[in-house]
């Protein structure tokens, strides 16, 4: 499938006005309440083409929404692989250098290494430092049902479940490819208090996308108790509607070590493959099978290269 067949129905907000923010640091604002209270942050564009987080961002911003207590950051990450996005190659601008969200240890950020990626998650370091709540916000390369991504943490499950939506929760640990901004520092750590959420909002240029990206940071802002409902009447989202949420557990991801890697079949992701030993792909000459009875496939990739993520494997739990 080339570029060419993706139909792109959403159009990248101008977010220049944002660039000056008020952090020194550039499409960084922070909004700060007389009430003191956590800081909480929501993150588009960590892929510089995932424009669904963008216009949620830029909406917010537009309705002058402010926190009731604590602060509320919002922020633009992957700026520069953004201003390289062209709706004629959309999956072109990802990045620029390398993934974004694949660099968040502090080994990494520490490191002598540079990029354009990694200049600008140091730039933005203090700002997930100093985080108490953070919502990413992303979407996905096919068309399935919105994904809450809720990391390991018994603490980010309850947080998902009282935003409410999604209906389908995953708790996962990441890409063996490197450590995503969600399960950084204390937002992966057992003992601390942080908690981070990261949210597919569906396909990457569906129009839906925007609408879930918008309604579901709505609903974070009012779980959390950044802002109360009545401060954030978009004209969108319904907030009584609960629907059921299942959680999707993930047992393990498929990393290609090969030169090569084929899927058995047309996955889109969330097929539920219901015998253990079911064929899923060939990672050069090695057979990848489903490790159980009713396998769910995650996110399968378009990018399949060597050390990346194919696809994950997991079971419904609950
Ligand atoms: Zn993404």
């Amino acid at each position: 499938m080339s570029d060419l067949s993706y139909t792109v129905e959403l159009v990248p907000p101008d977010i220049e006005p944002y660039r000056a923010g008020n952090t020194g640091i550039d499409y960084v604002t922070t909004f700060e309440a007389a009430e003191p209270g956590p800081h909480v942050v929501v993150t588009a564009l960590t892929h510089g083409n995932e424009i669904c987080g963008a216009i949620a961002l830029d909406r917010l911003f537009r309705a002058n929404v402010r926190p009731r207590r604590g602060r509320l950051t919002l922020a633009f990450n992957n700026v520069m692989a953004y201003r390289e996005f062209d709706p004629r190659y959309p999956i072109a601008s990802r990045y620029v250098d390398e993934d974004f969200n694949r660099l968040w240890s502090p080994a990494t950020l520490d490191s002598p290494r540079q990029s354009m990626e990694l200049a600008r998650a140091r730039m933005m370091r203090p700002i997930v430092d100093s985080a108490d709540l953070l919502l990413d916000l992303h979407s996905m390369q096919y068309a399935t049902a919105p994904l809450m991504l809720a990391g390991l943490l018994p603490r980010s499950r309850d947080l998902a479940r009282q935003v409410g939506i999604p209906e389908l929760i995953m708790c996962d640990a990441g890409h063996a490819a490197g450590p995503r901004m969600r399960d950084y520092g204390g937002f992966g750590d057992p003992a601390a208090t942080k908690t981070a959420l990261l949210i597919e909002c569906g396909q990457h240029w569906e129009r839906r996308a925007a609408e879930v990206a918008t309604d579901v940071t709505l609903r974070f802002l009012i779980a959390v108790g950044c802002v109360r409902r009545e401060d954030v009447a978009l004209g969108g989202p319904d907030f009584d509607a609960h629907p059921r949420q299942r959680v999707i557990e993930v047992t393990e991801a498929v990393t290609i070590s090969g030169d090569r890697f084929d899927f058995a079949g047309d996955f889109r992701g969330l097929e539920v493959l219901e015998k253990k030993g079911a064929l899923i792909g060939h990672d050069g000459e090695r057979e990848v099978r489903t490790p159980y009875d009713d396998c769910v496939l995650i996110m399968p990739s378009r990018r399949l290269v060597k050390g990346q993520t194919a696809v994950r494997l997991g079971r419904y739990v609950g």
